[in-house]
Formats: structure tokens, sequence, C-alpha cells
């Protein structure tokens, strides 16, 4: 579950980059994702993106 958020100042987890318009993606875990790789997680298979989630988390930890 992603929340849509409007900060220009928060970075993707996931490319590092910051979306020009300032849309990002915030999981209930605390994973902020820019709308591009948002679109990748939302086409990419459950499993995909779970484990994706547990390796940014990691990363976080
Ligand atoms: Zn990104």
């Amino acid at each position: 579950m992603y929340e849509q958020l409007k900060d220009s100042n928060t970075q993707c987890d996931l490319c590092g980059m910051k979306d020009p318009e300032g849309i990002i993606y915030r999981s209930d875990n605390f994973i902020y994702l820019c709308s591009k790789c948002m679109e990748k997680i939302k086409t990419a298979p459950d499993s995909l993106s779970e484990t994706l989630e547990r390796t940014l988390m990691g990363n976080v930890l």
C-alpha cells in the first residue's frame, strides 16, 4: 500500500532521484519511491516487490 505525497525534498529510495514535480510515494514501511519506480513496482510481480522492499529496508537499517 503506497500513499502519494507531494514533497520535492524527498529522494527515491530506489534510484536516488527527486521527482521534478515533487511527487513521491511512501509505502507502509516508509520506503519512498518516485513515480517512475512506482510504475516499475506496480507492474512487477508481488514476489519481486516484496523482495525489493526487504532489500531497501535492509539498506536503511
Ligand atoms: Zn526512483
